[in-house]
């Protein structure tokens, strides 16, 4: 046993010895203090307790005794209340530094300059504060801060059983919640869905902190883990979504982490300090927690959100609280609450979903991944939603606006029905659009692809009926996985996207990481973070300059196209230099393979995305070197004016529908013209309606858009007559109008063109 476990021990059988006494529950907490102020050598050691809403001190060692039960202050006000506000720790070396510092004189805590407290947390809520001052300014060690945090969860054990502090903040529901609420939060996976709120689950509460038995809690957590590894192996093997989709790298991490030592053995040690199996498992995922805080890296607390999903499914195991709502049998109009959800914990509800509500989540999240392979809505990051929703509230979701409507009023649902079946009556329009051509009033075939960047993405290929996949993100894959995705794994995936994909073509583009894709396992050189990554290092600099990365995905994709034709595009070209210098990344391969006798695509077509507008100036020099040009408006806007794509500050600031961008691409139109060069748009205006119109008054007639909106292109093409669009649109771009949103629509509308 280390010495940090040995002191952590020594605390809990003192601890153990007071719970055990037949004092009463003031008594207790009076030795409570004496001990943490003895064993941390901290002059002052408080507790503060939630009574009517205010937190009260209910014990001290070392502040005046006449404050106890004197002294309150408000969640939120103060060190104290800041703590209990936020649910977090502060260790600070000097108190009275901190902007959140007030200074009570009748507790006479003003020689004190070190502090530092943890919330006493009973059901996710904290329910009263531990703190410790020191004379000296110091900050306090970190097995010093775990002693605290261990004797927080013996303090909400003991003051539970005492029925010390307010129910409400126990845990219980608030009963002043009626009436309708609208909140708002991420749109993670868009879709509509009305349905009844349902708790994924009920946090597993910890009833025994402090062992009674080390060697039989020791075996608790031995067959938990066994038994939660047997789980999740039949989980994984199971998964209805097909073999070899995203989600099974997904789950490939996941039964890395239920597999990871260091996790069992920090458990270990937590109950050879004394603790139960459950308070173990709960102390070392708060220690996770605080560290993962620390470390500001949303890829990382994606992975630290499967960190948790596994950490409760450990914990109901091992304290017999089983059933998520998932194991329950489920209303058959569900919508999942949830703090947030482990990807493996969403598989268990297979189909059955309507929607799922989120207080985290992010874009990247696997179980986003996995709820749009289910085809399930997803509204992410509603704030305080779980003190909003009752379980059981009627719900409406709209994740496509962004919102919720907690217990709607009969006329917001009246609203929301009808909204509901025109998406609905839309949906089957589109639907019945799968076979019908884009074709114009003047007989152009326009060509519809669609943009993918997931295996589950290619049944939409079919559903959608477009001609092929004019963007294959291949970054999704890396952003996905923890470690880099080794060349085997590359290429099955874009075997099977090529097999899914038959006769229609795919173009792959090469990997799109580096500034704010940002992946764990790859980190500049020197560790920088870029302070403009949009600007920085990413793509095909990153590509060119780790030659193994694109060496290897150059391989998969020459492997993976064996036999048939492949499409491969260069991401982010500034300089005609650099699609040389990858296209002999490619070429070297193909010489490689040829040695080998390995076979070869039959053809392979090389082209460049045209997002940076120096690139334009370079087109003569470049048409004759590509076969293909796909424009990136997403990327290509931002620079042509200076304005960052991710900023919702400039947002709405500059319109798609700007002369400067159209007379920029017309330009670009004009000069591949006559060549035998194919030029597409695949940002996200093509897939608009109003913006296709205006792409195709310049001239583009490749689009390569997000799947849903092939449907209402596919009918846009269909309405319009491209020597009327483009006679206007060159007037337009002679003579700009005032808006030119507002001429295109007036002009749309005239003509019956619907472009909403
Ligand atoms: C673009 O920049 O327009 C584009 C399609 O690429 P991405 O959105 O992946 O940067
Ligand atoms: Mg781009």
């Amino acid at each position: 046993m280390n010495s940090a476990v040995a002191a952590a021990r020594m605390i809990l059988t003192r601890l153990h010895e007071v719970m055990a006494s037949r004092l009463h529950v003031q008594g207790k907490l009076n030795q409570v203090v004496d001990i943490i102020g003895e064993s941390l050598d901290s002059e002052v050691c408080s507790i503060y307790l939630l009574r009517e809403g205010m937190l009260e001190l209910f014990a001290t060692r070392g502040l005046n005794q006449s404050a106890v039960h004197v002294t309150r202050m408000a969640v939120g006000e103060g060190l104290t209340g800041t703590i209990a506000a936020n649910v977090e720790t502060l260790n600070l070396a000097e108190a009275a530094a901190h902007p959140d510092f007030q200074y009570r004189p009748e507790t006479g805590e003003e020689k004190f300059h070190s502090f530092a407290g943890v919330p006493i947390v009973r059901r996710e809520r904290a329910v009263g504060v531990l703190c410790v001052q020191h004379v000296e300014p110091r900050r306090y060690e970190e097995v010093e801060i775990e002693a605290l945090q261990t004797t927080a969860m013996v303090l909400s054990e003991m003051i539970s059983n005492a029925g010390l502090v307010d129910d409400d903040a126990m845990g219980g529901i608030n009963p002043t919640l009626s009436g309708p609420e609208l909140a708002s939060g991420l749109a993670l996976v868009k879709g509509l869905a009305s349905g009844t709120a349902v708790f994924h689950q009920p946090r597993v509460t910890i009833e025994h902190t402090v062992a009674e038995d080390i060697e039989a809690e020791r075996q608790r957590v031995y067959l938990a883990f066994d038994k939660m590894r047997e789980q999740i192996d039949k989980m994984t093997g199971q998964a209805e979504f097909g073999v070899g989709g995203e989600h099974e790298e997904v789950l490939a991490t996941y039964k890395m982490f239920a597999y990871d030592e260091g996790w069992s053995r920090r458990i270990n040690e937590a109950i050879d300090s004394g603790l139960t199996a459950e308070a173990a498992i709960e102390r070392v995922q708060q220690r996770t927690r605080m560290r993962m805080r620390q470390i500001d890296d949303p890829l990382l607390a994606d992975r630290m959100h499967d960190l948790e999903d596994l950490a409760n499914r450990l914990l109901r195991i091992v304290s017999g609280q089983l059933g998520t709502a998932a194991a329950k049998g489920l209303r058959e109009d569900t919508i999942l609450i949830a703090r947030n959800l482990g990807p493996a914990e969403l598989l268990e509800y297979d189909r059955r979903l309507k929607g799922v509500l989120l207080e985290e989540g992010s874009l990247t999240a696997h179980v986003v991944i996995v709820a749009r392979a289910m085809g399930v809505p997803v509204l992410g990051r509603v704030r305080g939603l779980r003190g909003l929703v009752r379980e059981g509230d009627p719900l409406l979701l709209d994740a496509d606006a962004g919102t919720v409507t907690i217990r709607p009023s009969p006329t917001v649902i009246e609203a929301f029905e009808a909204r509901f079946a025109k998406s609905k009556e839309r949906q089957a329009t589109y639907a019945r659009m799968r076979d019908v051509e884009p074709v114009t009033r003047d007989g152009v075939r326009v060509n519809v692809k669609i943009n993918a960047g997931l295996r589950d993405d290619m049944p939409l290929l079919n559903l959608t009926g477009a001609d092929g996949v004019g963007l294959f993100r291949t970054e999704f894959q890396f952003l996905v996985s923890a470690t880099l995705p080794a060349r085997e794994r590359q290429t099955r995936l874009y075997r099977d996207v090529l097999d899914a994909a038959g006769d229609k073509p795919v173009v792959f583009r090469t990997v799109d990481i580096g500034g704010d894709k940002v992946l764990p396992y790859l980190r500049h050189d020197d560790g920088e973070n870029e302070e403009n990554p949009a600007m920085g290092w990413r793509a095909l600099r990153v590509a060119l300059e780790r030659d193994g990365l694109l060496k290897v995905q150059a391989r998969a994709l020459l492997e993976a196209a064996a036999g048939r034709t492949l499409n491969v595009m260069f991401p982010m070209v500034s300089e005609t230099w650099e699609y040389d210098a990858a296209r002999e990344v490619f070429q070297s391969q193909i010489a490689y393979l040829k040695r080998q006798k390995k076979s070869l695509p039959e053809a392979i077509r090389y082209g460049v995305m045209l997002e940076v507008p120096a690139l334009a100036e370079m087109l003569d020099v470049l048409i004759p070197k590509v076969s293909f040009i796909s424009i990136g408006t997403n990327d290509l806007t931002q620079f042509l004016f200076a304005a960052d794509r991710a900023n919702p500050k400039l947002a709405e600031r500059y319109d798609w529908l700007s002369p400067s961008i159209l007379r920029f691409m017309r330009r670009v139109v004009r000069e591949v013209t006559g060549h035998p060069v194919d030029l597409a748009v695949c940002g996200e205006m093509g897939g608009r309606r109003l913006e296709a119109l205006a792409l195709l008054g310049i001239g583009i007639r490749r689009l390569s858009i997000t799947p849903a909106a092939v449907g209402p292109i596919k009918e846009l093409v269909r309405q319009v007559d491209l020597g009327e669009i483009g006679a206007a649109m060159e007037g337009w771009l002679a003579h700009p109008p005032a808006s030119m949103r507002e001429t295109l629509r007036d002009w749309a509308t005239a003509r019956g063109i619907d472009c909403d």
